[in-house]
């Protein structure tokens, strides 16, 4: 009788012990990845941020006065040396066609 109290009362610790380092272990995990992602996500923020910005922002010349300045890609807007209104297309900042002007896109070999 003592000795399966014994027994039953050692494998209860054996469950507890190996519950605890489990439990333990899941813990320290789940903090590992707390903090990585804490660390990560911030320099995965900047770089998305740099990333989106880099897409919708491109920096060229002017094709008038050939003044390098950086502009959102979307929509129209003035260059600010010249003044001279401009769109990008291909990369470029060009003139935008006046309309009923057909657009001939002319490769240039550099
Ligand atoms: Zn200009």
């Amino acid at each position: 009788m003592m000795q399966i109290t014994w027994r039953s009362l050692l494998t209860l610790l054996l469950l507890l012990t190996l519950l605890s380092t489990v439990g333990g272990r899941w813990l320290l995990n789940s903090l590992a990845i707390m903090v990585g992602f804490l660390t990560i996500a911030p320099v995965v923020g900047v770089w998305a941020f740099r990333w989106w910005v880099q897409r919708r922002i491109l920096t060229a010349q002017c094709p008038t006065c050939a003044t390098t300045f950086s502009a959102d890609r979307q929509g129209q807007f003035q260059c600010p040396n010249c003044g001279e209104i401009l769109e990008v297309h291909n990369n470029r900042f060009v003139r935008p066609a006046p309309p009923g002007v057909i657009d001939v896109d002319v490769q240039v070999i550099e």
